[in-house]
């Protein structure tokens, strides 16, 4: 359906203030449907596979911003380091430590958040909230200069028990608080297509919004 992606887009930009950034999923979608969205002016897009993300950049236009929003494996990090805008999934410090070296060879400081681990599910990665404080202590002492660290990431447990999401994203919320003066935080990323607008009640500045926009995609 064709103006229905920039209505959903519009709808969507109406609903949230200005100081929260809309990161539009385009996962799994053709480049069409992104360039319907570009054209309304919007330029943040996410992606969660490295060979789709790489692919899309190189098909579409340059000022497009690619966030990278799933788990990156190690050895793939090369291929997006030379443009990646932000990556929302750094969950562990061996994925670290080769983001940096990437940034390195490609003369760049990789914008990163930290993914911290709020769920129940047993899928969800992410650091705990105690090891992701050790990561950013340790790298106030030991710095990598080849990464910034803009702030935390978070996805709460698929489910309807919205007290449940309201609890982890909480949780989320209180770790962000807790640092974010000590660490530079600036970036709350939290809130998909299900439960942005508790995340936005929870002080949530970045959502991560895919099927709201784009449609439903196929179940895997
Ligand atoms: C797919 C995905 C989203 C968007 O999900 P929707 O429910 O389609 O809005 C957000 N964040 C991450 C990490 C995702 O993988």
């Amino acid at each position: 359906m064709s103006d229905s992606i920039s209505q959903n887009l519009q709808q969507l930009k109406s609903e949230i203030s200005d100081n929260v950034t809309l990161v539009a999923v385009s996962k799994t979608k053709p480049n069409q449907a992104i360039m319907e969205a570009y054209t309304t002016g919007h330029r943040i897009f996410g992606e969660n596979k490295v060979q789709e993300m790489t692919q899309k950049w190189e098909e579409l236009p340059r000022d497009i911003q690619w966030h990278m929003i799933g788990h990156l494996q190690t050895n793939k990090v090369k291929y997006i380091a030379p443009y990646v805008s932000l990556i929302h999934s750094l969950d562990r410090v061996k994925l670290a430590n080769e983001i940096d070296r990437q940034g390195a060879r490609y003369r760049r400081v990789i914008d990163c958040l930290i993914q911290i681990k709020i769920a129940k599910e047993e899928e969800k990665y992410g650091f705990d909230p105690k090891e992701a404080l050790i990561f950013l202590e340790h790298l106030r002492t030991k710095p990598m200069e080849n990464i910034n660290i803009r702030g935390v990431m978070g996805m709460a447990t698929f489910t309807h028990d919205s007290e449940q999401i309201k609890h982890e994203f909480s949780v989320l919320k209180s770790f962000f608080d807790q640092n974010k003066s000590a660490h530079n935080l600036e970036i709350l990323s939290m809130g998909m297509s299900g439960d942005y607008p508790m995340a936005l009640e929870l002080g949530s500045n970045m959502i991560r919004v895919g099927s709201a926009i784009f449609g439903s995609r196929p179940a895997h």
